[in-house]
């Protein structure tokens, strides 16, 4: 029988992958191995001659089939790094991306005092944990519609600490606000779903068919959640909060528009993304 080193595997496997159109075949391969291996990437790099045993392979094996058929690698390792955290994720919950980091860096750039603040529709806690995690004196809600994902977020809650620190509640918006007695935050921050059903069944399929549809979709436009955020949100403000919102690639003059004409808005803001997309807004009540 054939002796697999790492590297071998490495190879083929990228190999595999690029034949099955995945679209970034060699670090696909290397994060599944490592997670196989039970190491980090660096280390595999480090034991590159060394032979995988065969209970590793028929893991490994398995692997690579779930993602040829475009499982994401994040719900195959249950993992994803996100503001240089190691979040828990699975197929409860929306992978987080790297567009969602320059939301919380604005917020931690543009708040300087303690504050209290909600982060609406958290998925996996991305956005409430690292936020939380460098700023422990914040006193932060984390809601969302899904009950499932909610417990996704409270593992990764647990995990980075800040659990005691950190109030989850189900419910679909401003919905668990309203049975609470003091509910006017500084910031409402949130990656509402986004999409557009038009731009839906043209996402790349990992996303389409294997991440929530609830975390993705909105509307024809992919302008509801957010419509309803910002209209929302002045109701639940303290005088001077501000929401914190991302938005997908062609909503920005429509979100400009819905502010400007809101007269509960004093200002907005445009921040766009690694990829130059305009991408986070920050809008402040006066
Ligand atoms: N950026 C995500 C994607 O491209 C969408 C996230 C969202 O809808 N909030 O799949």
């Amino acid at each position: 029988m054939k002796t697999w080193r790492v590297l071998d595997l490495i190879q083929w496997t990228t190999d595999y992958f690029k034949r099955h159109g995945i679209p970034s075949p060699r670090l696909d391969a290397e994060l599944l191995l490592s997670h196989v291996l039970g190491t980090s990437r660096l280390q595999l790099y480090l034991r590159f001659e060394m032979p995988v045993f065969p209970e590793h392979l028929s893991t490994f094996r398995e692997l690579i089939k779930k993602r040829t058929a475009n499982v994401p690698v994040s719900y195959l390792t249950s993992r994803k790094e996100f503001f240089s955290l190691e979040f828990y994720v699975d197929s409860r919950v929306l992978i987080p991306r790297p567009e969602t980091e320059v939301l919380v860096e604005n917020v931690l750039q543009v708040q300087e005092a303690p504050c209290q603040l909600i982060d609406i529709g958290t998925g996996s806690g991305a956005i409430a944990i690292s936020l939380a995690a460098n700023r422990p004196e914040w006193e932060i809600l984390a809601t969302d519609i899904s009950a499932e994902a909610l417990e996704v977020a409270q593992k990764n809650a647990v995990v980075h600490q800040c659990a005691d620190r950190l109030t989850f509640q189900q419910g679909n918006l401003f919905e668990p606000l309203e049975t609470l007695p003091e509910s006017r935050f500084d910031w409402i921050v949130s990656n509402p779903p986004y999409v557009s059903t038009k731009e839906y069944p043209f996402l790349p399929p990992d996303v389409r068919d294997h991440e929530p549809e609830t975390a993705l979709l909105a509307g024809t436009d992919g302008l509801d959640v957010i419509v309803d955020i910002l209209e929302g949100a002045p109701r639940f403000l303290k005088s001077g909060g501000r929401v914190g919102l991302e938005i997908g690639h062609n909503h920005c003059q429509d979100v400009l528009e819905i502010v400007q004409s809101n007269s509960a808005y004093s200002g907005c803001q445009v921040i766009t993304d690694y990829s130059g997309i305009e991408r986070v807004v920050i809008a402040a009540v006066g």
